[in-house]
């Protein structure tokens, strides 16, 4: 492994860092406040060429390798405060893109990624139900054949952009008992008669980016929404699960960069009993630990990229990647509250929203627990 970045990588990571500050990191206390999505800011981040970065050049995108696509990612952290914003940039790619590029058919590419990449088009990832959310296979959302194509009846929970997204990746099952073997996908799009997402959720963290319920009831589509085979749901969803694990956290290695450096800043610029509170052991260590996190965690995420650009088996090092970068940010953004002390705690020195956006880490894309299943099943536990 060699992770000495190219002139032209770093370029590009400098690039992504000036281009974030400048354009996204407006009004994000008050959009937090309000819980308000910036359609704008999608669409200048499309302009930029965020959303079509690993894109296959024929689909309107650049066609990055994985491991540049995650550095550009790491410097829109750094120069981002928004990290529901970010959070959603990476999820639209691990999750919907990477999809429509493995499991589309050309005309699905056709019609849905140079869109996307215009940031005309937002799709939203609809695995999760009520009562199916680590045992993501146990879903009970039912499609049936018929003549022209097929009909879809369930419930979805917990979907990233619900509520503005122009399609859905719908995952169903034609019988629940058939567990992983019966789940088909379709793309189905958001104006079709049966599909209700619900108004927004409310949510803790990440609030600038929208979160619904999806009901479909006597949801019809033709046969030309099925991504990939009948019956190959639960190999698509498992074949994008390494890159989705690894890559998913990337602008938070950035935003972890960043909530180091402002906190170094502050220790050493707050005095107390006469002196810099980064004088105090106490303080210091803390900002070691920070600085600990950061750096193990950027270091197995590349490695788990590098291993997946490669077509290396990489699922125990994408697993460990998630758990080091989700709970090192919950983590960090703690630690940087206690710094600041009540300063850390106040909504307006934007402190504390880190911790707030930090916390959906180790629950999305499988939760913390399950990374660590699936850790110990690669050691042959
Ligand atoms: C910010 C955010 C964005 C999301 N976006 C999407 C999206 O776009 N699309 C989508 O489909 N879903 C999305 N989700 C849902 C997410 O994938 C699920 O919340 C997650 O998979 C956990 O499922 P659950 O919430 O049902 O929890 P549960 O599975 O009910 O888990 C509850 C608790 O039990 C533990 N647990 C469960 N099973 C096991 C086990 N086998 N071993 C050990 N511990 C276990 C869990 O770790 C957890 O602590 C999102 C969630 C969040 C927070």
């Amino acid at each position: 492994m060699d992770f000495s970045w190219s002139e032209e990588q770093l370029a590009l990571r400098k690039s992504a860092v000036e281009f974030a500050q400048r354009e996204l990191s407006h009004d994000v206390a008050e959009r937090d406040r309000e819980e308000s999505f910036s359609r704008e800011d999608w669409r200048k981040c499309a302009e930029y060429g965020i959303q079509g970065l690993a894109v296959p050049r024929k689909y309107g995108g650049s066609e990055l390798d994985l491991l540049t696509s995650f550095l550009v990612m790491e410097g829109l952290g750094y120069g981002c405060r928004d990290n529901g914003l970010t959070f959603a940039l990476n999820a639209q790619f691990v999750s919907v893109v990477s999809t429509l590029i493995s499991a589309g058919s050309d005309a699905h590419k056709q019609r849905y990624l140079p869109a996307i990449c215009a940031g005309d088009l937002i799709g939203a990832y609809a695995m999760t139900e009520p009562l199916s959310g680590s045992d993501a296979f146990n879903l009970q959302t039912t499609f049936v054949r018929t003549e022209t194509g097929f009909t879809l009846n369930g419930h979805k929970s917990l979907l990233t952009f619900g509520p503005v997204a122009d399609f859905f990746l719908v995952f169903a099952t034609e019988d629940p008992k058939l567990r992983h073997w019966g789940i088909s996908v379709f793309v189905i799009d958001r104006d079709t008669p049966g599909l209700k997402p619900s108004p927004a959720i409310s949510k803790m963290g990440l609030r600038t980016t929208p979160m619904s319920e999806l009901h479909l009831s006597d949801c019809h589509v033709t046969h030309d929404a099925l991504l990939g085979e009948i019956g190959s749901g639960a190999a698509i969803f498992n074949e994008g699960q390494d890159v989705e694990r690894a890559a998913i956290l990337a602008s938070q290695i950035g935003a972890m960069e960043f909530q180091l450096e402002k906190t170094i800043e502050y220790a050493k610029s707050r005095h107390q009993s006469g002196q810099p509170i980064g004088k105090f052991q106490s303080v210091s260590n803390r900002i070691v630990d920070m600085k600990m996190r950061l750096d193990l965690a950027r270091l197995v995420a590349y490695k788990a990229v590098w291993m997946i650009q490669q077509g290396q088996p990489a699922t125990m090092e994408a697993a460990i990647a998630n758990v080091r970068m989700a709970e090192g940010f919950v983590r960090s953004s703690m630690d940087a509250i206690l710094v600041h002390g009540g300063r850390g705690y106040l909504t307006e020195t934007e402190v504390e929203r880190d911790l707030r956006d930090a916390v959906g880490g180790p629950v999305y894309g499988g939760t913390s627990d399950i990374q660590r299943n699936i850790i110990a099943h690669q050691l042959g536990l």
